[in-house]
């Protein structure tokens, strides 16, 4: 039994998409940690926006443009309620966290020599892995890599022994997407800080699942990704310290992130405006800001415990499957099982699920060196949202015996 706060079928109501056939069969979305699906709160504010007043911000002094301008800085302050960040202008608006990373990389080009030195988790996503290198690359600093174990968690006490005074940033997620480990970060934050380092948090994977504390955690940047948790794609944002924020330069130059343009010189507007280059994904953010007003309406609390029953639910059904291996097996995760039966690729039995209606992940997930590790080509990753039912978790397992049973 599954006991919960949260009326799950009131909330799977919420979700238009959850209606859904898919090859004749119900659909089963067990995909989240690649895409959340959208609850009508969120699209009706998109539709909201382009019917009502969809409009440029900041220039104008027409009263859609005030409305829009309103709505997006609105969207800023919730934001930064939400992760208790100390200003709103630490909230950038980013296309989501691959470009927030990047924007944080670039900035750094300057402050970087040689022999300075990056520390990585093992288990990045290539998005937090990829712009270091490139960083690396232009500056002559040096990636080196935090290990794991076989439980795939980050080894806290290798890292304590990597850090030193070359150390300038420690970069990892919060949660790993492709194993759902939640990482200690506000101990790898406070021993980077032992060393002056500053710490980039990828917490793309975390912030559907974990409220953070900005200001308790200390953290110098962090991303978060608006499509990962219930808002629409192409948004997100990086909270970036006031200070590191005022230090780093803008990252694109165009319209918006200017205070004085002439052709001998141009001064860039404050924050957060230095760094939201053109116009940006106006809608986007609005709908981000209602994306966090829909969850913390169901509460972050209810959320983290019915999810956990859930995961405990599919680890514990999925293993009596024989020749089945679950890759990622901390105590500490979040609700996603990556895993192989023996002898199957992934891809085949991913192929059979979606024929059964079942969406799953199969591949690498932008984790390369986490399949290296393992020494696999790829996995099944069932990732399961507050919306998913028990009921689905058994439709999963049926049909890994299904396809168990014709691949095998
Ligand atoms: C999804 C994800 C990313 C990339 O996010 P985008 O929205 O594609 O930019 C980075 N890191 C982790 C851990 C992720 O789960």
């Amino acid at each position: 039994m599954i006991t919960t706060n949260l009326d799950i079928e009131t909330i799977r109501e919420d979700f238009p998409i959850l209606k859904r056939k898919v090859n004749g069969y119900p659909l089963v979305y067990l995909d989240n940690a690649a895409t959340s699906q959208t609850p009508k709160q969120v699209i009706n504010t998109i539709v909201d926006y382009y019917s009502r007043y969809n409009a440029n911000i900041h220039r104008g002094v027409h009263s859609l443009s005030q409305e829009a301008t309103d709505a997006y800085e609105n969207a800023r302050r919730k934001i930064q309620n939400h992760i208790n960040a100390a200003q709103p202008y630490e909230i950038i608006f980013t296309s989501g966290t691959t470009d927030s990373i990047n924007l944080v990389a670039n900035g750094f080009t300057s402050f970087l020599k040689k022999g300075d030195e990056i520390l990585v988790s093992a288990m990045e996503h290539h998005s937090n892995i990829v712009p270091w290198q490139m960083l690396c690359e232009r500056t002559g600093a040096i990636l080196k890599v935090i290990p794991m174990n076989h439980e795939g968690e980050f080894l806290i006490e290798d890292y304590a022994k990597m850090l030193s005074k070359n150390t300038k940033l420690v970069v990892c997620n919060h949660v790993s997407n492709a194993l759902g480990t939640i990482n200690p970060i506000e101990q790898i934050i406070a021993l980077a800080h032992e060393v002056n380092a500053a710490v980039l948090i990828d917490g793309a994977q975390a912030a559907p699942h974990i409220k953070i504390d900005i200001q308790e955690l200390n953290v110098d940047f962090y991303t978060v990704s608006a499509h990962k948790i219930c808002g629409p794609t192409g948004v997100g944002i990086l909270y970036g310290k006031e200070e590191w924020m005022t230090k780093l330069p803008p990252y694109q130059g165009g319209g918006e992130m200017i205070a004085e343009v002439t052709f001998e010189k141009t001064t860039y507007a404050d924050l957060p405006h230095k760094f939201e280059a053109g116009t940006p994904n106006i809608c986007g953010g609005i709908a981000f800001g209602a994306a966090i007003d829909y969850m913390n309406s169901l509460g972050y609390d209810a959320i983290a415990s019915y999810e956990k029953e859930l995961l405990e639910y599919a680890t514990e059904r999925l293993l009596s499957i024989t020749g089945l291996k679950i890759y990622g097996t901390s105590q500490h995760k979040t609700s996603v099982i990556s895993f192989n039966v023996e002898g199957i690729h992934p891809y085949d039995i991913g192929t059979i699920l979606d024929k059964l209606g079942i969406a799953v992940r199969t591949g690498h997930h932008c984790a390369q060196p986490v399949m290296d590790y393992f020494n696999i080509p790829g996995t099944i990753r069932a990732s399961f949202s507050f919306y998913n039912t028990k009921d689905e978790v058994d439709n999963l397992v049926a049909g890994v015996e299904k396809a168990k049973k014709m691949l095998g």
